[in-house]
């Protein structure tokens, strides 16, 4: 490296695929000089050849290079495939780095590996810190949701300038530090298990009206563009427009009937879930999200499903405009459900590792960059704002009054669907977990009942202190354990 470009990059890129080029392109325009790496020299000069004219890059050949191109304390954002890729980067970057520099990992990473890459760096005495990006390719170029963890410390070098090239709104960055080690990519990983639960309403809430109105794609994409206009209001519901009014090129067909019906998925719901599962959080929502999408992506037992009968009422739909009504409603009870547990969700996992995850600041860095951003998220701020100890996202005064008068077309939709062998499963077990948690008793007692029955595991009681058991295979006393 020549000594003119020795310490001169105020931050560096490595990986300039999609998510890095753009993010490298972001921060040259917006006046930092930035260090450009990647695996592939080609991809490196495309980028320069490209977009050189855009602010300043400094491209290297070899990683060396690249580190001793950074000014110090150094900072090297890193957007390379998530997993054996991230670790290859981190360990090149490691060996070049030099106390106080500081990794920042911006890939979709678990965050539980976070957790261990973060204790492997600090040991070598740089920072780690582990960053959700959402957004896609716009939000890296325009402007992020940016979910930082890591050291405070780190945050100081690094937050003002991921807060500069991350989305804005009224003038406030949606970007925030998070918390430590892990909490960043934790609450990324969040984010996208909302974003599951929303685009399988959304999807559910279109096959209603769809076979309930009998409407082409594009007059559904007038519904929900007129949706736009409601407390639904979000780009989800935008781009559904965008998509439903699609015309397929070759067949003249709309294209959402083209598609293949099979949802992907790379990995963050089901990791959601089983984190859920670990510590033991109802997420509805997400589950059925992500379960409906692996149905979808099952042609065995789909293909084999001959032989069932459903015995379906056909929808019949008399008053047009109060049927969509009741959809959207039901659209927005269930969302609030999605997004109340993944709250929880989040809630539950500051508690086990000890983060200090601020839920209303969480809602605030969401309303614009990512791909869940919607006006609603300034509902939720306010209501974590009134009250950040809120138990109940749903049951925030505002949210509940919203609620509550979804109700009964909530009720109405969810039974129609079932009727006419729609399937729903993200609209009908938002509203299960409506009714679980409104319920003075669950028949959860029964549980207990048969759990002590079979394995002796005891059961507690209401109306005293302690630990019971009946003698189910004896006498059927019952016996006090503590
Ligand atoms: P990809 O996930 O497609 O990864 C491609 C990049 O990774 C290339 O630069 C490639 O280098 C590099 N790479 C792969 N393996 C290695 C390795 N062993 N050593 C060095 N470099 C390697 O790129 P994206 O831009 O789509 O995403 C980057 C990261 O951002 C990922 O972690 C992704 O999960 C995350 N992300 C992506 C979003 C999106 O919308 N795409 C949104 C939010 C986050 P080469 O050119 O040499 O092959």
């Amino acid at each position: 490296m020549s000594d003119a470009r020795t310490g001169t990059a105020d931050i560096g890129v490595v990986g300039l695929a999609v998510m890095g080029a753009n993010i490298a392109r972001n921060l040259a325009r917006k006046g930092y000089k930035v260090a450009v790496y990647n695996r592939s020299y080609s991809r490196t000069e495309k980028l320069v050849d490209e977009h050189g004219d855009e602010g300043t890059f400094i491209p290297s050949e070899d990683i060396a290079d690249f580190v001793a191109s950074l000014s110090r304390p150094r900072v090297a954002m890193i957007l390379v495939q998530a997993g054996a890729g991230t670790d290859a980067v981190i360990e090149q970057l490691a060996e070049y780095m030099e106390e106080g520099d500081i990794i920042v990992d911006c890939g979709n990473a678990y965050f539980k590996d976070t957790i261990r890459r973060e204790r492997d760096i600090q040991a070598r005495g740089l920072h780690f810190v582990g960053a959700g990006v959402s957004g896609g390719e716009e939000g890296a170029l325009e402007g992020p949701s940016i979910m930082p963890g890591g050291t405070p410390e780190s945050y100081k070098r690094l937050g003002p300038m991921l807060e500069e090239i991350s989305a804005h709104v009224d003038g406030e960055p949606c970007c925030t530090y998070i918390s430590n080690d892990g909490a960043g990519h934790f609450v990324k990983m969040v984010h996208n298990g909302i974003e599951y639960a929303d685009m399988q309403l959304i999807a559910e809430a279109y096959d209603l009206l769809r076979r309930g109105l009998g409407d082409s794609p594009a007059q559904i994409a007038d519904i929900f563009e007129s949706w736009m206009d409601t407390e639904l209001n979000s780009y989800l519901i935008e781009i559904t427009a965008e998509v439903l009014r699609q015309v397929d090129a070759v067949t003249g067909k709309a294209l959402v009937d083209i598609v293949v019906d099979a949802a992907s998925q790379k990995g963050t719901g089901a990791w959601t879930v089983q984190t859920a599962l670990e510590l033991g959080v109802p997420v509805t929502g997400i589950g059925e999200a992500t379960f409906a999408r692996g149905l979808s992506s099952s042609p065995v037992q789909r293909g084999a499903s001959g032989p069932l009968e459903g015995h379906e009422q056909p929808i019949k739909v008399v008053d047009r405009e109060g049927f969509i009504e009741q959809v959207r409603q039901a659209l927005y009870a269930s969302k609030i459900v999605a997004y109340s547990q993944g709250f929880d969700l989040i809630q539950a996992g500051n508690d086990e590792y000890g983060w200090d995850i601020k839920k209303g600041d969480l809602a605030k860095i969401w309303r614009a960059g990512c791909i869940i951003r919607a006006v609603f998220l300034g509902d939720i701020t306010e209501a974590y704002e009134n009250n950040p100890d809120l138990p109940l996202l749903m049951a925030d005064e505002k949210f509940a009054s919203k609620i509550n008068a979804c109700v009964p077309a909530w009720r109405e939709i969810v039974g129609l669907g079932v009727a006419s062998g729609i399937p729903i499963p993200a609209f009908s077990s938002s509203l299960s977990y409506f009714d679980g948690v409104r319920a003075d008793r669950l028949p959860a007692a029964l549980i207990q009942g048969q759990r002590d029955f079979f394995g002796s595991h005891t059961y507690k009681r209401i109306d005293m202190e302690g630990t019971f058991h009946t003698e189910w295979s004896g006498d059927r006393s019952e016996t006090r354990w503590s």
